[in-house]
């Protein structure tokens, strides 16, 4: 008899043992989530909170991959994801889905409001999936919407190689957590970059403003020493601009501007960097552009420029503008490496490319000038 009591309460004592791990796991497993939901929720920028959901999520928590999928009611979010990072483009790209609010009308709609596990998600959600390397070795899913003020904003499918690891009932409170932590840092962060934005844009023209410039002019030196790459810079001025003013109107004046921008536009590649420098003053950035390539898109923008015909109030009217080049390959520095060279670099790059509009201007307008050693004597 006492022997049956012992056994029995040595069983009892195994159960309270399992039990207690068990409790003790599932309480690590949830100050993991939360810590992690806590690292998203700081996140800084739609870059930071990419890079900490489809990889560092991944490999902390033994998944074998994330899909984030994000609606994209304002048709930005994918410059503001990915924005000029060619590489995370390619490693991301199926992994993080933009859905467009028309064109995916259809896979939007199958969004549910309550997290799913088990084999539904499989069904429900394999759109999510194609593209995917891992595809093949994923045996279990979690499908989590991200939700904010009730209204679906994306969706996010968390994948195992372990067959148990989302079974259809089991308890979802932590990842819900982590999914509302998630939705809040995706629309914050995209807020804030898109506030950002806006203070980066000329408001007259809609093209980047000098202080945008100077920040992505660093970047891409910095990008284009470390590939070996060349990148090449130029100075836009209207020529006689305050006579246009003068005679026209400040209002036509304004019309000449943006006509001019739309122009250079036109006729550079959607990775060259347009920006207004000041007035009546443009400048381009055309990273991986020699010297030569640049002069006959100087050369193109010069005579589109001077062959429009610009109207106001019946009167009709032409502009010329000059054009100062200066390339990095020829800049002595190209040397250095580190970013306070990169900063340095920039600045004598772009101080040439002015010596060059100068000379431009001095030689009698209408025309273009590239940097040498003669004009820095000027
Ligand atoms: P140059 O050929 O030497 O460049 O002569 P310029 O008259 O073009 O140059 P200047 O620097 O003397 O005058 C630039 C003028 O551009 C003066 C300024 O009033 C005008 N300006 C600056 N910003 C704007 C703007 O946003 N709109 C208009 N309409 N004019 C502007
Ligand atoms: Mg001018
Ligand atoms: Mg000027």
């Amino acid at each position: 008899m006492i022997s049956l009591i012992h056994s029995r309460n040595r069983l009892l004592q195994n159960k309270l043992n399992e039990l207690i791990k068990q409790a003790k796991d599932n309480e690590k497993k949830q100050e993991l989530y939360e810590a992690f939901g806590f690292e998203v929720i700081g996140a800084n920028s739609p870059e930071e909170l990419r890079n900490l959901l489809l990889s560092d999520f991944v490999t902390r928590f033994q998944l074998k991959d994330v899909v984030l999928s994000f609606i994209d009611r304002h048709q930005d979010a994918e410059r503001l994801f990915f924005g000029h990072d060619e590489e995370a483009r390619i490693n991301y790209e199926k992994r993080l889905l933009i859905l467009d609010i028309v064109k995916d009308a259809g896979v939007i709609a199958s969004f549910i409001k309550e997290p799913l596990l088990g084999r539904a998600v499989f069904e429900k959600y394999c759109w999510m999936m194609t593209g995917l390397i891992t595809r093949d070795q994923i045996k279990s899913a979690a499908y989590l919407p991200l939700l904010r003020s009730g209204r679906i904003i994306g969706a996010m499918l968390l994948l195992s190689h372990d067959g148990n690891r989302f079974p259809q009932g089991v308890g979802t409170l932590f990842l819900q957590k982590l999914s509302a932590m998630t939705a809040i840092a995706v629309e914050n962060c995209l807020n804030q970059q898109r506030l950002k934005e806006i203070s980066y844009q000329d408001v007259l023209t809609q093209v980047y403003n000098r202080r945008y410039f100077d920040l992505r002019l660093n970047d891409e030196i910095a990008r284009s020493i470390r590939r070996d790459d060349d990148l090449t810079c130029m100075f836009l001025d209207v020529d006689h601009f305050k006579k246009i003013n003068d005679t026209y109107g400040h209002q036509a004046g304004d019309q000449v501007l943006i006509s001019l921008v739309s122009q250079i536009k036109n006729q550079v590649r959607a990775c060259d960097i347009v920006a207004r420098y000041g007035g009546e003053e443009f400048v381009v950035a055309l990273p991986a552009t020699t010297l030569q390539i640049a002069h006959e898109i100087a050369e193109r923008l010069r005579q589109t420029a001077s062959s429009t015909m610009h109207r106001v109030q019946g009167r009709q009217f032409q502009i010329s503008i000059s054009i100062g080049i200066a390339n990095l390959r020829s800049a002595d520095m190209f040397q250095q490496r580190d970013e306070q060279d990169c900063n340095i670099i920039s600045t004598m790059l772009l101080a040439r490319a002015d010596k060059a509009l100068y000379r431009a201007k001095a030689s009698g307008r209408n025309q273009i000038a590239v940097f040498t050693y003669d004009t820095e004597l000027l």
